[in-house]
């Protein structure tokens, strides 16, 4: 279908009217239609490149590249199976079905069956074909993308190989009237251009998340906190917000590991990690600061309340078990914790030196405790009666 102004302009020209049977006959207008559909085809890749890039994490990633595979044509299935780590094997899946998100059990622990598949491959494929030529693929993997029924699968291919592969579906049934036709050369060239598009998005993402999280732990690294650590003073002061830092350290770590090994210290802080991450709330930034010492930045949290995630932390630590063999003791942490709001006129070296001066106090005062910097009588009464700490 001729479309937009100029064409009507083009359409409507008295000389094409006149020659219009010639024209027809030599096939310019359906040439005219083929461009304009690739053009607007073209549109909506650079749209979807454009919403792709925009959107910060994995998930908001996947969902745009759904919604413009769905613009397209309506697949009744659409798996992403996709490698988070380049140096480790685990692989993530999301399943949609209908366009909702699906949980299922894949038991695909590695790409690498897809891996020499699409170095050979690198385009979207036919899953028959590519069930053909890797014919001696574990059957249980087999069984499972047997009955996913994938009709193509294609590869998410970036500057460092294979980080996944999208199994795309049959189309839709439309009104019982099967729009079983398969593919065309079309839809492939756009299926393969829009997952150059996302391949390149999960690497800028990959990219941000290696640049900003501590490889041990998970945890956000130092200059990632002291990032936030300053728009936080700021936004305090801009906003009349009372926000919250809590520093931590490992009691007597270096006992622990010259008695247990670096290992096992090791598996003590990627545990320890983990429990912060599992106390603190969406929002918190919980980092590793160096060594065997965290903080967390509390956003919106009176010392008050910092008090009490510390105090939640430390007893969730204190009785925190780390598989070992032999088995490990118990570690403790001590914390301190500052606040800080618009009145505190403070640099974030100062807010950090106050939360470590807390710290300093917890250690001298036993260790496994926490200490509020600049707490009065009155809080310092307040917390023997609602939590004694131990020793
Ligand atoms: P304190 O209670 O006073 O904090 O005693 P401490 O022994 O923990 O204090 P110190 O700062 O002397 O020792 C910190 C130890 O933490 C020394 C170092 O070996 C250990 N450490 C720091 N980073 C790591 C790490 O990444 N892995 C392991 N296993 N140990 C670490
Ligand atoms: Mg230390
Ligand atoms: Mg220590």
């Amino acid at each position: 279908m001729i479309e937009d102004a100029e064409n009507l302009d083009f359409i409507s020209n008295p000389k094409v009217v006149e020659n219009y049977m010639l024209l027809e006959e030599l096939g310019v207008f359906n040439l005219i239609d083929n461009y304009n559909r690739e053009i607007k085809n073209c549109k909506n890749l650079l749209a979807g490149a454009v919403e792709i890039f925009n959107k910060v994490t994995i998930d908001e990633i996947l969902d745009a590249a759904i919604w413009r595979i769905s613009d397209r044509f309506l697949p009744l299935l659409i798996t992403f199976l996709w490698k988070p780590h380049r140096n480790r094997e685990d692989v993530v899946i999301k399943n949609y079905k209908n366009y909702k998100l699906i949980d299922i059990q894949v038991p695909i622990q590695s790409m690498a069956p897809f891996e020499s598949f699409f170095k050979k491959y690198p385009s979207p494929v036919a899953y028959e074909i590519f069930a053909l030529q890797e014919s001696n693929l574990n059957p249980k993997i087999q069984k499972t993308l047997e009955e996913l029924n994938p009709e193509l699968l294609v590869p998410i291919i970036g500057p460092f190989g294979l980080y996944g592969v999208v199994l795309i579906g049959k189309k839709m049934m439309v009104e019982k009237k099967a729009l079983d036709i398969g593919y065309t050369p079309d839809e492939l060239f756009f299926l393969e251009q829009l997952m150059s598009f996302l391949s390149q998005a999960l690497q800028n993402n990959l990219h941000y998340e290696h640049s900003v999280r501590d490889v041990k732990t998970g945890l956000y690294n130092h200059g990632y906190f002291m990032t936030r650590l300053n728009e936080e003073i700021a936004r305090t002061r801009r906003e009349s917000a009372v926000s919250s830092l809590m520093v931590m350290d490992v009691d007597k770590f270096k006992n622990f590991n010259d008695t247990y090994g670096h290992l096992a210290g090791d598996r003590v802080l990627e545990s320890l990690a983990y429990t912060i991450k599992q106390t603190v709330r969406t929002g918190d930034i919980p980092s590793r600061f160096g060594g065997e010492e965290f903080t967390i930045l509390l956003p919106n949290t009176p010392r008050q309340t910092a008090w009490l995630v510390a105090e939640r932390l430390r007893m969730s630590v204190s009785a925190l078990k780390v598989p070992w063999k032999p088995p490990l003791p118990q570690v403790t942490i001590s914390l301190g914790v500052v606040s800080f709001d618009k009145h505190t006129n403070a640099a974030p070296e100062d807010i950090i030196s106050r939360a470590d001066e807390a710290l300093y106090q917890s250690k001298e005062n036993g260790r496994n405790r926490t200490s509020v910097w600049g707490s009065g009588l009155l809080f310092r009464i307040q917390r023997t009666q609602q939590e004694p700490a131990t020793a």
